[in-house]
């Protein structure tokens, strides 16, 4: 097993988790076998009990693992599956340690960081980076470790003590270091300045760790003379500094690794076993794909309404989700986050040029989703963005939180179930049409949940074709990850179903109710699941799929020709377009304009 360190100096959110991943890329495009592990060092045992406020969305993988969403990063660039224990905390390994003190492991003896902490961590990393990540169960040849945080950080100190000795464990042609920095270029002199980058590498050196890889992030290319002085100064040879500036799309960071002779380096300095035929089949893929993005030239408007909308981060996989279906159908995507509670009578009364100015932004989007979330604040908001695509057939998607509002607008204005809620908003609601799942609720928050990849059943509906279920290929079953503590209550959907909300996939037992989707609709779909984790750049979700395709006018024409998007040469091509594209266009349906105490009406909203 082969192991590549990832360090970061200076500041953090510079795209380390970037880089490693594109180190696994073009390792991959070798026909090598990659793993990745992220450790992040923290206290808290995963990410399940962060706000989105704090490090952005939680991932969520096929074990339930609730994760950093940088291991988001490494499924969708390395397209493999990885495990919970693959995201490394320092409470996980605290509580590995203390558990087998209490068993009386340590035979007696003082249990200290050096060399108890130290230790497990080592085998930690050493026994997962030998598990399987691939659907073939091959094994993996080469682990990516990406230390989160900066060097220097106290809480990073156990692991960068760990990795010092690991150098040793595994011997030197088994593990190198790549440390990534920041090489300002500030506007004032124009110049860029390697003084931070020299004494992020001093104090890894200091610490024990020396790099073999200095990858340098900037705004702008770095000319040779100051990627000399950094060789210089930092004792690497000149051809171990990696320039990587800010490029059009991410897509094109492994594309110039490779040209900067990543892949001849790794081969060498890790004496990897490789035939390396170039041109390498997947690396010119992701350039396809780079250049694709470069050349969009249509907009697709999406507004994804929510609550965390300050930190765009909250949303990372809804957003890579709508950028692959987007891609795929040749459309640039421009995402409007809208705050879901600026939609609500409240803010017309607090702030009229807010919530004004919030519908606007919603009034003039091609399609709207509502993606996963917790709690009150904001949820009349999403209710009113989910009446508004219902009523004007504006392209929808709902998920999870966002399947729970659809059930609640629908029984509040066309089943007339006043103050129709779901109990986690309103445990005394007179119509709760979501409930609880007794068995996923504790009391424990962290790893509660209905958690992980789950089997969802397709159901047939007597005259009722499901588009959601021909963009899945028509499958008898769908496997997708789950994050859920409540449900759709059982007892209401005859009466759903009845009204024109047909619940087309379930669970595999017909109890949980795992997609909608409504009738006389261009595309009003929500998912219990989010479909989000399964995205990759190369293979959109089909969810997400149908959004953009029917908020472009081209989903119907998509089903009828069996799935398949036009020509890339003839993107414009009009027979690819839906003939009733523009009857499809933000037109208000009368029969139900129907005016709630809390709902918005689309008439007057507009
Ligand atoms: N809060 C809702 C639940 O627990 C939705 C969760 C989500 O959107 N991930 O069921």
């Amino acid at each position: 097993m082969k192991y590549i360190l990832v360090t970061g100096g200076v500041i953090s959110g510079v795209g380390k988790g970037v880089i490693a991943s594109s180190f696994g890329t073009i390792l991959k495009s070798c026909g090598i076998q990659v793993t990745s592990i992220k450790i992040d060092p923290y206290i808290n045992i995963d990410a399940g009990t962060f706000s989105p406020y704090e490090h952005g969305e939680v991932y969520v993988l096929d074990d339930g693992g609730e994760v950093d969403l940088d291991l988001g990063n490494y499924e969708r660039f390395l397209d493999v599956t990885l495990h919970k224990d693959n995201n490394i905390t320092t409470g996980k390994i605290y509580q590995s340690v203390i558990t087998k003190e209490r068993k009386g492991d340590y035979l007696g003896k003082t249990v200290q960081v050096v060399p108890h902490i130290t230790d497990a961590i080592q085998e930690w990393v050493e026994r997962v980076a030998n598990q399987s990540v691939s659907q073939d169960g091959a094994k993996p040849q080469v682990c990516i470790v990406e230390l989160g945080g900066t060097i220097g950080d106290i809480e990073g100190m156990p692991f960068v003590e760990a990795f010092r000795q690991f150098q040793f464990r595994v011997k030197r042609e088994n593990f190198c270091c790549a440390h990534v920095s920041l090489v300002p270029q500030p506007r004032s002199t124009g110049e860029a300045k390697t003084k931070p980058t020299q004494s992020s590498v001093r104090e890894l050196r200091g610490l024990g760790l020396s790099p073999d890889l200095v990858v340098c992030r900037s705004e702008k290319p770095i000319n040779q003379d100051v990627k000399d002085k950094i060789s210089n100064f930092c004792h690497v040879p000149p051809e171990q500094v990696v320039c990587i500036h800010d490029l059009s799309s991410i897509y094109r960071v492994p594309v110039l690794m490779e040209k900067q002779g990543m892949v001849e380096f790794f081969v060498e300095r890790l004496q990897l076993n490789v035939q390396m035929p170039r041109p390498r089949k997947l690396i010119n893929k992701w350039r396809d794909l780079a250049d694709r993005v470069d050349s969009l030239r249509r907009d697709v408007k999406i507004s994804l309404v929510g609550k965390y909308t300050k930190l765009e981060d909250s949303y990372a996989s809804v957003t890579k989700a709508l950028q692959h279906a987007a891609i795929d159908v040749g459309y640039n995507l421009k995402i409007s986050y809208i705050e879901a509670a600026d939609l609500e009578d409240s803010t017309n009364h607090s702030n009229p040029v807010q919530y004004h100015e919030a519908w606007q932004q919603l009034c003039k989007s091609d399609g709207v989703i509502v993606p996963g979330g917790f709690g009150k604040r904001g949820m009349e908001g999403k209710l009113a963005a989910c009446a508004w695509c219902r009523k004007t057939k504006k392209p929808f998607l709902g998920v999870c939180l966002g399947l729970q509002a659809a059930v609640i607008e629908f029984s509040r204005n066309i089943l007339k179930l006043e103050n129709a809620n779901s109990t986690e908003i309103d445990p005394e609601t007179k119509h709760p049409v979501v409930i609880d799942m007794p068995e996923h609720t504790q009391g424990d928050m962290g790893g509660t949940m209905r958690l992980g990849k789950r089997k969802t059943i397709f159901c047939d509906k007597p005259q009722f074709t499901s588009k959601i279920r021909q963009l899945y290929s028509n499958k008898e079953y769908i496997e997708e990850r789950h994050r859920h503590r409540y449900e759709v209550n059982k007892d209401y959907v005859e009466q759903l179903e009845a009204a024109g909300l047909k619940f087309v996939g379930t669970d595999e037992v017909g109890e949980r109710m795992e997609i909608l989707e409504l009738e006389d609709h261009p595309y009003y779909v929500a998912t219990q699941y989010h479909p989000e984790y399964l995205s990759r750049p190369l293979k959109p979700s089909p969810p997400f799929l149908g959004l953009i395709l029917a908020s472009v006018g081209r989903l119907n024409t998509f089903l009828t020709k069996g799935c398949k998007l036009s020509p890339r040469e003839s993107d414009n091509d009009s027979d690819y377009i839906d003939s009733d594209m523009e009857s499809n266009a933000s037109k208000i349906t009368n029969g139900d304009e129907v005016k709630s105490s809390e709902g918005q009406s689309a008439s007057s909203s507009e």
